[in-house]
């Protein structure tokens, strides 16, 4: 068989991959001029998932009563909670690559290949009191302990491996990258440009990613995302203002928990990432969840409590990070970044719109 980089999702292997320069016709997923990987000659990327491999066990060697319906094919772990094939590989496929890139690893441990595979860990308490960052409590209980226990010094959370987990989402935004903030007007004169930054700490409302009194920069990607996200009704005025950045920022970007590579770091642990990936799945939806005006203000306590310590954490000796990125839970197309410092950016222009229709979905 001879497979190419198009065949994989993860960024890591497409572009070790394309790195070789070698193309050709592959004849796993169809493309016709691909940078490919021809196991008969090439063997670059053996053993490069042993490591991650290595981390599962047998069916026939874990203990008689580990839950069945948590038992998958390797090939299937290696799709879903991994990312690293492409959709449109099917799971024999995915076998048959895997086998590929590891023939050392099939030969000593062809079980992990050929039999149902499961985390021995997943299911040991004090295992997973080591692994876990909520120490083998669910994300509910720590949302439950900071909003009615203890909001400002939980101990439920280890801080360390958060942390960790976070700094594996950053995204650096250049100097002068342009974002968009909109207000809903309440005659048709718009807001002037200095008009339109954050309120003031006294005016400051609680939100996803600031609590009451703390003031933080809300900008959104597009114009469209703006007028969605403040709720914009039909014939409402909208100021939109354009913020230049005045210089290169780093945020946590929310949206890459699902789809960031765990071969982009050396020493990265894959069963700790393994036990925590379900908390950080939570950590998202929080992220995007709707939470409409009138809902209880605790319910942003979560959110706030992960962008506090996200406004403490850096990325290089002495530079802390900017802001946090995450999805428009309105304009799902769009997404949405909250600044910590509102100075970093300047309003340089505004439009004023009027909106004349809106389009609903509903089921
Ligand atoms: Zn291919």
């Amino acid at each position: 068989m001879i497979f190419c980089s198009e065949c994989f999702k993860d960024s890591q292997i497409k572009e070790i991959i394309k790195s070789r320069k070698k193309s050709g016709k592959c004849t796993t997923c169809g493309c016709k001029n691909a940078y490919i990987y021809d196991p008969a000659i090439d063997d670059y990327l053996d053993g490069f998932l042993d490591d991650l491999i290595n981390i599962y066990t047998a069916k026939s060697v874990l203990p008689k009563d580990y839950p069945s319906s948590d038992l998958h094919m390797l090939a299937d772990e290696l799709k879903n909670e991994w990312n690293i094939f492409n959709d449109n590989i099917s799971s024999s496929d995915i076998h048959n690559i895997t086998k590929c890139i590891s023939p050392r690893l099939y030969k000593e441990s062809q079980e992990l290949f050929e039999e149902p595979i499961g985390i021995k860990e997943k299911y040991d308490k004090d295992e997973l009191y080591e692994l876990s960052m909520l120490k083998g409590k669910t994300w509910e209980d720590f949302v439950k302990s900071i909003k009615y226990q203890n909001r400002f010094h939980t101990q439920i959370i280890d801080l360390k491996k958060l942390e960790t987990y976070l700094s594996y989402l950053r995204k650096n935004y250049p100097k002068g990258t342009k974002m968009f903030r909109g207000r809903l007007c309440s005659d048709n004169k718009g807001y002037k440009k200095t008009e339109m930054g954050a309120p003031p700490f006294e005016h400051a409302k609680e939100g996803r990613a600031n609590s009451l009194g703390i003031t933080r920069l809300y900008v959104a990607d597009s114009e469209n995302t703006c007028i969605h996200e403040i709720r914009a009704g039909a014939f409402d005025i909208v100021s939109i203002g354009t913020f230049k950045l005045k210089k290169e920022i780093s945020v946590i970007d929310f949206k890459q928990i699902n789809s960031f590579s765990p071969f982009s770091s050396d020493n990265f642990n894959y069963l700790e990432y393994l036990i925590n990936k379900p908390i950080l799945k939570k950590i998202d939806n929080e992220m995007s969840k709707n939470v409409k005006g009138n809902d209880n203000a605790l319910d942003y306590v979560p959110t706030q409590f992960l962008c506090d310590f996200i406004a403490t954490m850096e990325y290089t000796t002495g530079e802390k990070f900017h802001g946090v990125e995450y999805s428009s839970t309105l304009y799902p197309e769009g997404y949405n970044m909250a600044i910590f410092d509102p100075d970093l950016f300047n309003c340089i222009n505004v439009k004023t719109y009027q909106i004349n229709r809106l389009e609903y979905e509903y089921k």
